[in-house]
């Protein structure tokens, strides 16, 4: 007998991201024991946007709680490229840099390729050089972009076994989409990448066993585009006029058929912070180890 829908599970990030960042404190303890120095993630921020504000404050935070040196490079609206670029060689070669990244979006008029292409690989803890972007798509990671690996560990916490599931993902940035994409594959599901250009999305949303939207348009994933029992990731994020974030699915409507669902807030956001300074520690341990760092 098939019962009423059960309704759904909340996936809420803040507690996974606690243990990472748990996590993390001890593994900068224990490098600052062995190498006598912390960890430390840098941000440069150019111009003025205020989302981006916010962003790089609670970056450079959240470092300084977990034990790393977190420090914000703060260039205005009116830089130049040669600024910009300038910036990033200081950063790369500065020793006590372990990684850094440039926060996007750039202001209009910059060479977003070319100032990204300018990061050496080794502190890239956005994962966007096109050499780890490479090595990911080959199946050797090193470096990835902290959202999507958000994302991953937020689907192991679920328990979710993806092999041989379909995972649909709404989106196809370098920054979320591909490089998510890239992991669930190397997780054994068969992926599926959307976009503004697919065509029934809808139909090709309902055979999703794992949904993730990663678009920035609320109310995009109506309650009938998810197949029963799955699992959806909401990593869309969106300010409304009352400045209350909200997600690209429709919440309420998700929950009657979904078996897990992340909020918006308050589900991949916190994930991905965490991840980020994650990614500092494994570049810092990398570095030391390939002896592209000093003590
Ligand atoms: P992005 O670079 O703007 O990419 C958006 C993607 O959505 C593009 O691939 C675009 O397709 C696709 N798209 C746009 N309209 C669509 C539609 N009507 N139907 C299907 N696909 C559509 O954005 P992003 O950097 O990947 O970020 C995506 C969202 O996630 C944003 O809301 C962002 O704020 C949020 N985000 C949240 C976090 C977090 O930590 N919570 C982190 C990163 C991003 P085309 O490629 O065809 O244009």
């Amino acid at each position: 007998m098939v019962g009423p829908p059960m309704p759904a599970q909340t996936l809420h990030g803040k507690p996974i991201a606690a243990k990472v960042r748990a996590e993390v404190a001890s593994g900068v303890a224990q490098f600052r024991d062995a190498f006598g120095r912390a960890p430390g993630l840098d941000v440069i921020l150019v111009g003025d946007d205020p989302a981006s504000q916010v962003y790089v404050r609670n970056k450079e935070k959240a470092a300084l709680e977990v034990g790393m040196r977190g420090r914000a490079h703060r260039l205005s609206a009116t830089a130049t490229e040669a600024e910009v670029r300038s910036r990033i060689d200081e950063l790369n070669a500065d020793d006590e840099v372990d990684g850094f990244l440039v926060q996007l979006p750039l202001p209009a008029g910059l060479p977003e390729t070319a100032l990204l292409d300018a990061v050496l690989p080794s502190k890239d803890v956005d994962g966007l050089h096109p050499l780890n972007a490479g090595l990911l798509a080959l199946g050797r990671a090193k470096l990835v972009s902290a959202t999507p690996r958000g994302v991953m560990r937020l689907l192991a916490e679920t328990g979710t076994d993806l092999v041989g599931k379909r995972a649909v993902i709404i989106g196809r940035s370098n920054i979320v989409g591909k490089p998510l994409a890239q992991l669930l594959l190397g997780a054994h599901a068969t992926v599926t990448i959307g976009h503004s250009r697919t065509r029934d999305l809808a139909g090709i949303c309902r055979e999703a066993d794992v949904l993730v939207a990663a678009v920035g348009r609320p109310g995009l994933v109506r309650g009938d585009w998810i197949k029963p029992g799955a699992v959806v990731i909401d990593i869309g994020t969106t300010r409304n006029d009352a400045g209350k974030l909200t997600g690209d699915v429709v919440f309420d409507e998700a929950c009657e058929h979904a078996a897990w669902i992340t909020p918006v807030p308050g589900g991949v956001g916190p994930m991905t912070i965490a991840c980020l300074l994650e990614n500092t520690l494994l570049a810092a341990r990398e570095r030391l180890a390939t002896g592209k760092a000093r003590r």
